[in-house]
């Protein structure tokens, strides 16, 4: 079942020029950062809480999130949902006629697994499930 939310994604061109404002502007303190090659993007994570606001670099012009900038500018890109049972999730979507763009996890940051479902079908929110390697 989905516990909490886990993060809200921001697509930004820099996190070098994007950081400072969330550490010290807010007050955030220093962000987790690493690499996701799967997802093609650099990612700085700030713990609010429990709650993650993960800043989402791109590393390559073809990564998802280079092409969000793109299309439609810096900013608000998805939020993600935590969940103990991520193919469960998939398939209650499904089963309600969301259409997935994962059907299987895949390997996200901090060895999380996630998933996405497609914003044609949940009202132009870009939805994320993940689950944490300790409740797998
Ligand atoms: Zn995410």
């Amino acid at each position: 079942m989905i516990q909490q939310i886990d993060h809200i994604g921001i697509a930004v061109k820099s996190l070098d020029a994007t950081v400072p404002y969330y550490r010290d502007a807010l007050g955030l303190g220093e962000p987790h950062i690493e690499e996701v090659a799967s997802q093609k993007v650099r990612v700085a994570m700030f713990d609010v809480a429990g709650v993650h606001i993960e800043l989402l670099e791109p590393t390559s012009p073809d990564s998802a999130i280079a092409k969000a900038i793109e299309k439609k500018g810096e900013g608000l890109h998805h939020i993600a949902f935590k969940s103990n049972d991520i193919a469960g999730e998939l398939k209650n979507a499904a089963d309600h006629g969301i259409r997935l763009i994962n059907e299987t996890p895949v390997p996200g940051a901090h060895n999380t697994q996630v998933a996405f479902l497609h914003p044609k079908s949940t009202f132009s929110v870009l939805t994320e499930l993940c689950q944490h390697p300790e409740s797998c």
